[in-house]
């Protein structure tokens, strides 16, 4: 029962990683001698990471791998084939241009630094005096200070 389901999870997870390989464009991929997209090296890595579970479970059902290297090793394989999965569908996503890349970069480190900063100045109505910590009351001249929103 517990080889059944073993042979079952690794029959689920060939189709979970060679169809997407088979039914998108292999066809096209097999005119072009060398793809060297990053795409396409992640799917050559995730064949010979399937490579590498058949012969892995071949090698278990003749015997020639204790019980132990083998759920081991498996579960790196898949761990590994997840992995790759993940980086696929990252690669997959309509790609940024490089303008498009630095505004968000940049807005991300804007917002970034606004959290960071403390929100409100300090600095005294009365007497200008810029007081350096958050305070309610101006250490210079005493006054009430009322916290403004830092423009
Ligand atoms: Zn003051």
């Amino acid at each position: 029962m517990v080889l059944l389901g073993a042979v079952l999870i690794s029959v689920a997870l060939a189709v979970f990683v060679v169809a997407p390989l088979l039914a998108a464009d292999g066809a096209r991929q097999q005119v072009l001698p060398i793809d060297v997209t990053p795409l396409a090296d992640l799917k050559r890595r995730r064949l010979v990471v399937y490579e590498n579970l058949q012969d892995l479970e071949f090698e278990y059902k003749a015997g020639k791998i204790a019980r132990q290297d083998y759920d081991s090793l498996r579960q790196n394989y898949t761990a590994e084939a997840a992995q790759l999965m993940l980086a696929s569908q990252e690669a997959e996503k309509p790609a940024l241009s490089g303008h498009a890349f630095i505004e968000r970069e940049v807005l991300a480190r804007r917002a970034r630094r606004r959290a960071a900063a403390p929100p409100d100045e300090y600095t005294c109505p009365k007497c200008g005096f810029e007081n350096p910590l958050p305070v309610k009351f101006c250490g210079d001249c005493g006054a009430a200070i009322v916290a403004r929103k830092r423009k």
